[in-house]
């Protein structure tokens, strides 16, 4: 499904609908690939996200430390994961810091940037693509 977002404001309205409807699964986490390029939005997207779960600690971009977990209390998840693969030069960096557990928590909402970086090692995911638009601060995003 298409949405044109037209301003800034209109990403953490996007965020909120796509929080509402979100559903943990029953034996794996969920987990969701953030596609787009830099400044596309994927981190704002996060933050809004992270919003809607009640944190209160300002997210900022993993990029220099790739994984970050924030814990939720009284959500539909117990942990929001963010990860930034920008960086990363192969896998395997993610695999030793536990991607392979943090995936298989159904208490687990799992936000990553840049998934192509480790595509070998994705499970099945919900793939947000976020493209800059000729307006700045309208973008077109696109869930699958
Ligand atoms: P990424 O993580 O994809 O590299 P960021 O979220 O860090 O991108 O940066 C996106 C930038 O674009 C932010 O400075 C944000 O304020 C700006 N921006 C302007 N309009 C929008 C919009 N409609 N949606 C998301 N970000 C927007
Ligand atoms: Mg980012």
């Amino acid at each position: 499904m298409k949405h044109i977002l037209n301003k800034l404001e209109d990403m953490s309205i996007f965020a909120n609908d796509f929080a509402k409807e979100l559903n943990p699964n029953e034996s794996s986490a969920k987990v969701v690939g953030l596609y787009g390029d830099l400044g596309s939005g994927k981190t704002t997207f996060t933050q809004s996200l992270a919003k809607y779960f009640g944190v209160e600690e300002t997210i900022v971009s993993p990029t220099f430390v790739i994984l970050k977990i924030y814990n939720l209390e009284n959500q539909k998840f117990d942990r929001l994961v963010h990860i930034d693969a920008y960086r990363l030069e192969s896998s395997e960096e993610l695999l030793k810091l536990g991607f392979k557990e943090i995936i298989s928590d159904p208490k687990n909402l799992v936000l990553i940037e840049w998934p192509e970086k480790v595509a070998e090692i994705m499970p099945e995911h919900t793939k947000i693509y976020i493209k800059h638009t000729e307006k700045y601060d309208s973008r077109e995003v696109e869930v699958e």
